[in-house]
């Protein structure tokens, strides 16, 4: 067998050898065969990224580029995607397992993240401030913040890397990226395109490694001006009082266990698919996944058993196939966390209506789970409370409209939900009184670049996508002169 390829750092626009000399091994979770040897980021290496971050944000090139300009670079950096697209979608299909049928569709619209940006680069401005004081000019000015540092998880890199990466270039911002351990692959080649686009070189950083070992000495470097972070709430939690203790912001996006809700007027064949790829896309692995399925008791059983029959019948097996619906769990301990989740299930009183095995995908080896339904459960129990990121379904009945909202904001998440309903009001009374980020009304998943994100409680704090992003990096100067 050929030795895997090795992956450096890649600071200052060059790969660069770890400090320390030591690298970590990824494995194909579809088959566990080693993949690729990455990079061991240590403090000297974060040191190393942030110093070049830092002198790419002082240097005239970047510093005095136009914003036209900037926003032209954004535009090729788009192009030169779309062009790689499907090197790209292999790439995170090998590192994490996600079907590459999935990738494809990823891909397709990861260049929106940088044109759509690409755009706004010249519309960011301040304003002129009509003070009492007409001898006075007040005015205002957005201006870049500096070193951004980026955290990204394993589930999708390229375009949770993309969400951040993208409105904090158009800022102005030079980035340091630190994706997850378990997929180093995809954005440090994104790097690799973002120079080769026009980026100087320091405008785009990325030093692989563990949280403990290169996050952490990220976070609490003194030369980074703001930390955006996807990933868990409990790093997360970590991660917002390390930079409060520093003064600088923190952009978070976090966990979920966020409800489907389906009523009993809803379209029920469509909502079944709804529920179906709401939490078995990406095998359960998104933070928005649907993982409460809250079902008016009236169509209760007609809905179960259009779910049940279809996630009995999903294929598992190899990623790269373009016939398979379910890929594995990205690495070992996240597939014995959810048989582990399932088994606790179990030990609560819950019943596996489908489901609850670990297989091998069919021979291939690999860390894959069966597509699983959770019934006779109630919201006091840890499978329906807690985010389990993998393809676990827990499905409750409700019998009117006030215990299903009372249902689904009973949690300490607030990133999704859905709703299926045919009744126009009830879509808007749900929208109004659901204690989540985003709301889907009779779809689940809808995204776009332009549309803003937010989770509610402790599943984030901050603003991704839209223009609303500029503000998180950015930062306001009042400017005043006496004429
Ligand atoms: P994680 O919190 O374990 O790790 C995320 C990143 O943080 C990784 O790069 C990791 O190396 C790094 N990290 C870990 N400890 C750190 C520390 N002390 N300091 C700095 N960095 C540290 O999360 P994960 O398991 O990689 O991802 C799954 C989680 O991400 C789920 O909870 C999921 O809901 C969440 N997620 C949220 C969104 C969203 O937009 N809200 C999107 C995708 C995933």
């Amino acid at each position: 067998m050929p030795e895997p390829t090795t992956l450096q750092h890649f600071i200052g626009g060059k790969p660069t050898a770890p400090a320390a000399g030591e690298y970590f091994e990824s494995t194909n979770p579809a088959t566990r065969r080693p993949l690729y040897r990455a990079a061991r980021g240590n403090a000297t290496d974060i040191d190393r990224a942030v110093t070049a971050a830092t002198a790419a944000f002082e240097d005239p090139r970047w510093r005095d580029l136009s914003q036209t300009r900037r926003g032209h670079l954004l535009r090729r950096l788009g192009d030169l995607i779309a062009e790689h697209a499907e090197e790209l979608a292999r790439t995170e299909t090998l590192d994490n397992g996600k079907l590459l049928r999935e990738m494809r569709g990823q891909l397709a619209t990861l260049p929106e993240y940088y044109h759509y940006y690409a755009g706004l680069a010249d519309k960011i401005h301040g304003d002129v401030i009509p003070t009492s004081d007409r001898r006075v000019l007040n005015y205002t000015a957005r201006e870049p913040l500096g070193v951004v540092g980026a955290i990204t998880p394993w589930n999708s890199p390229l375009t949770l890397t993309s969400s951040k990466l993208a409105p904090a270039l158009c800022a102005g911002n030079t980035v340091v990226v630190k994706p997850s351990e378990h997929t180093s692959a995809s954005v440090l080649r994104l790097a690799e395109l973002a120079l080769e686009a026009g980026f100087p070189p320091g405008a785009v950083n990325v030093v692989t490694g563990f949280g403990a070992e290169a996050g952490q000495p990220l976070v609490d470097h003194p030369g980074l001006a703001k930390i955006s972070f996807t990933g868990s709430t409990a790093t997360g939690s970590r991660i917002a009082s390390a930079a409060a203790g520093r003064f600088i912001g923190s952009t978070l996006e976090l966990g979920g266990k966020s409800p489907n809700i389906v009523f009993e007027d809803a379209d029920i064949p469509n909502a079944a698919m709804g529920v179906v790829a709401g939490i078995f896309a990406a095998a359960g692995q998104t933070c928005i996944a649907g993982s409460r399925v809250l079902v008016h008791r009236s169509v209760h059983d007609e809905l179960l058993e259009r779910v049940t029959a279809r996630a009995r019948a999903i294929r598992i097996g190899d990623p790269l196939e373009e016939t398979t619906e379910l890929g594995p769990l990205a690495f070992a301990d996240q597939r014995d966390k959810v048989a582990g989740y399932v088994d606790l299930g179990r030990e609560e009183g819950a019943r596996v209506l489908t489901g609850g095995r670990a297989t091998d995908g069919g021979g291939l080896g690999g860390w894959f789970y069966e597509p699983t339904i959770l019934v006779d459960v109630d919201n006091s129990m840890r499978v329906v409370r807690e985010e389990i990121f993998g393809p676990v379904l827990a499905v409750l009945p409700f019998d009117t409209e006030e215990e299903a909202v009372r249902i689904a904001n009973d949690t300490e998440y607030g990133l999704a939900a859905g709703v299926w309903t045919t009744s126009l009001s009830r879509a808007h009374r749900m929208a109004d009184r659901l204690e989540a980020g985003t709301v889907w009304v009779n779809t689940y998943r809808a995204m776009s670049p332009m549309s803003p994100r937010q989770g509610f409680k402790t599943s984030g704090v901050g603003v991704e996508h839209g223009t609303e992003t500029i503000k998180e990096y950015t930062r306001l100067k009042s400017v005043w002169i006496n004429t």
